[in-house]
């Protein structure tokens, strides 16, 4: 019997109170817990009427159609790995793209396979650089139709950035030097030229 958002509302009100907080987690003890301090957790908010409309639900106002090699640092004629328009705290955050507007539910087995070829190599190259010690990759999509994988590597032997907190570190720590970012960037762009395609930085 599946529980829907109002039905699971509900538990979670009658079990703390309306507006009640729900305890902090067993995670928050964690050497790669980001915070300190007094916290609280936010109350469970009610489930609004639908799903919100995402980016590029009109593939028409997606990126890919305005502007489609945005910020790319390698592409081939299926794929397209890019960059944000700066450095963040972790030393690499990278997206995987198709270079068709879509989503991972719409992959076809071909296309899918090729994913997780270029998941694996894309993985294996970050991974390659001396000051990297593991490389995350995750998909969300509640922003955009347009399917990107985030994949964030960490500096090696910090181990507060190690595990689920990577992607919140990535955000707190000061960003990386510029020139040490991109000349990771154009590493990663010749180590996945070496396989095909082309390095675009
Ligand atoms: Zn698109």
């Amino acid at each position: 019997m599946p529980e829907s958002a109002e039905e699971m509302y509900a538990r979670v009100v009658g079990l703390l109170g309306e507006g009640g907080r729900p305890p902090l987690p067993p995670t928050a003890s964690w050497r790669t817990f980001p915070f300190e301090g007094e916290m609280l957790v936010r109350p469970l908010e009610q489930p609004v009427a639908a799903e919100p409309e995402r980016h590029g639900a009109d593939p028409a106002e997606c990126w890919c159609t305005a502007d489609p090699d945005r910020g790319a640092i390698w592409r081939d004629t299926t794929w397209r790995v890019a960059a944000p328009p700066a450095p963040t705290g972790l030393p690499l955050q990278l997206f995987l793209t198709p270079r068709e507007h879509l989503d991972v539910t719409e992959m076809e087995a071909g296309l899918a396979s090729s994913f997780g070829v270029m998941t694996s190599r894309l993985v294996r190259v970050m991974s390659a650089l001396p000051h990297v010690g593991r490389v995350h990759f995750s998909q969300w999509g509640d922003g955009s139709t347009h399917l990107h994988v985030w994949f964030f590597a960490r500096t090696a032997r910090v181990r507060q950035t190690m595990g689920t907190f990577a992607a919140v570190w990535d955000d707190l720590l000061p960003p990386v030097p510029d020139d040490v970012w991109r000349a990771d960037l154009r590493t990663v762009a010749a180590g996945l030229a070496a396989h095909g395609g082309t390095a675009l930085v």
